[in-house]
């Protein structure tokens, strides 16, 4: 195969990947496995390298490992014509990390109680604080048999600050062991957290993913190329104008796949989406609000009040092969969300 047929179908590639076609994805990469010969100008100027790199942290099994093989097959063909300089290769002065980046990473913990972040009242809220309503919601599921599929147990964690939300304030407490890629993750987290309605164990989840996934396309350094991706992902997700953005990640209407190869353009026009998204939400809500069939558990946190009391339902929202979403409300507060 050569340059031309390599972006060819690299872009191929790119497209099943963003539509999530997973026999699509197989194939190409398949392609790429069989008939592509890796040599280090190849891999340079078509990039393909990384971009199966990336691959590697891929939600389906098959698509990541297929991802390791072909990595570990390329490195090797790589580094057999030229030992000297794989650019799989780490550098090996990997124990000085840089931190004059505009201080986005600094060794110094930063006061967060100096950088107040005022929470903003998200429109579009669907939960009308009514406990005529919760207690309505209670009886009808006290009066039901529980929903026989389980939602995946969350942590039970305390959420100290009710309302304004940051990793310090949630008290996390997580990390790699490497101080750069620390505070990429806390500050992915208070970026996602601060008007969530979610738990920690969530958005906890989100930020190590993207982080990771980010820097898997830097090929394992948190040097300067992730901390520029990380910090423009960050600052979208932070944008106050586009609450759509963050709920979508959080919820996982956004996977972190798909996020972490948007474009701004795309970042922006989220915030119509998730509009779109949080009516249909809203009616589903309504839909089986009354219903008897919600099931009461202590499995969940509200991300508002802190309390444990809440019902929720699982529905499957898309293909019938992706996870069921599931959708809590809160008996105390009436907090809704959902997570898949
Ligand atoms: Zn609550």
């Amino acid at each position: 195969m050569n340059i031309d047929e390599v972006v060819q179908l690299k872009k191929s590639l790119a497209k099943a990947i963003s539509e999530e076609k997973t026999s699509a994805i197989l194939g190409i990469m398949k392609q790429f496995n069989d008939d592509v010969v890796a040599t280090k100008e190849l891999l340079k100027k078509t990039d393909i390298g990384v971009f199966i790199g990336k691959q590697r942290s891929h939600p389906n099994a098959d698509i990541a490992r297929l991802a390791k093989d072909i990595v570990k097959k390329w490195k090797t063909a790589v580094q057999q014509s030229d030992p000297s300089k794989s650019i799989y290769s780490p550098k090996t002065n990997s124990d000085t990390v840089k931190v004059d980046d505009g201080g986005f990473v600094k060794p110094q913990p930063i006061d967060r109680s100096s950088i107040k972040i005022k929470r903003e009242n998200s429109q579009g809220e669907i939960s009308t604080p009514s406990p005529s309503l919760a207690k309505l919601e209670n009886s009808f599921s006290e009066n039901s048999s529980p929903s026989p599929s389980t939602p995946k147990l969350e942590n039970d964690r305390v959420i100290n600050n009710k309302g304004d939300r940051s990793f310090k304030k949630d008290n996390v407490g997580y990390s790699t062991g490497d101080s750069t890629r620390d505070k990429c993750i806390e500050l992915l987290y208070d970026s996602l957290a601060f008007d969530s309605n979610n738990g920690i164990d969530i958005i906890l989840n989100r930020a190590k993913k993207i982080e990771q996934m980010v820097l898997d396309q830097f090929d394992g350094e948190p040097e300067k190329q992730y901390r520029d991706k990380l910090r423009g992902m960050i600052s979208n997700l932070k944008d106050k104008k586009n609450p759509g953005l963050r709920k979508g990640v959080v919820s996982g209407d956004i996977t972190v796949q798909k996020f972490c190869v948007m474009t701004k353009e795309e970042m922006a026009s989220e915030e119509k989406k998730a509009r779109d998204r949080e009516i249909q939400q809203a009616n589903l809500f309504k839909a089986r609000g009354a219903g008897p069939t919600q099931a009461e558990t202590n499995m969940f946190r509200c991300g508002k009040c802190g309390e444990r009391k809440t019902t929720y339902f699982q529905m499957q929202t898309r293909s019938a092969d992706e996870p069921m979403t599931t959708f809590v409300t809160c008996i105390v507060c009436n907090n809704r969300w959902k997570f898949c």
